[in-house]
């Protein structure tokens, strides 16, 4: 299935030209047009899924063995110290495009840390609280 106001769809579908880095019957793995750092790509599935909670399985299942194979070739090629495999899910996560994709980012040693917190504290029982709220949902 495919969405035609989708960005991601038609380039995925090679509509609008991209500089693809892998292609099969089920993924397209572009780079991405405002990088973190050069080589910077983004894994598109064909179909079109708003984000990971729609996702198939049978995608899902090839996401992280095609990231860890372009990880690979960033450091070979580009001498990368490391790569981030980052998702978004939802503009608070700061999703901008809603077709699923996934980044692989190439980090070098001198880089900022790309996602990074402050440590936070549960007060007394909060974190066990939390964890139940979260698990009657699934
Ligand atoms: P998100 O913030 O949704 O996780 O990531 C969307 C990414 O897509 C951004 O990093 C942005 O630079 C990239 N992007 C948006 N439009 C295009 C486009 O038309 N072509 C390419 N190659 N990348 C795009
Ligand atoms: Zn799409």
């Amino acid at each position: 299935m495919r969405d035609e106001n989708c960005i991601f769809c038609k380039i995925a579908a090679g509509e609008i030209p991209s500089s693809t880095l892998y292609e099969d019957d089920m993924f397209r793995v572009i780079l991405d047009l405002g990088p973190a750092n050069a080589g910077h790509a983004l894994i598109l599935p064909k179909e079109h899924f708003k984000d990971v909670t729609e996702l198939d399985e049978a995608y899902a299942a090839k996401i992280l063995p095609l990231a860890a194979k372009i990880g690979t070739a960033q450091r070979k090629a580009l001498g990368a110290d490391g790569f981030n495999v980052v998702q978004n899910n939802g503009t608070a996560a700061g999703q901008t495009v809603f077709h699923f994709h996934a980044h692989v980012i190439p980090r070098y040693d001198t880089d900022a840390p790309m996602i990074a917190w402050e440590p936070g504290k549960y007060a007394d029982g909060e974190m066990e609280q939390t964890a139940e709220k979260i698990r009657k949902e699934m």
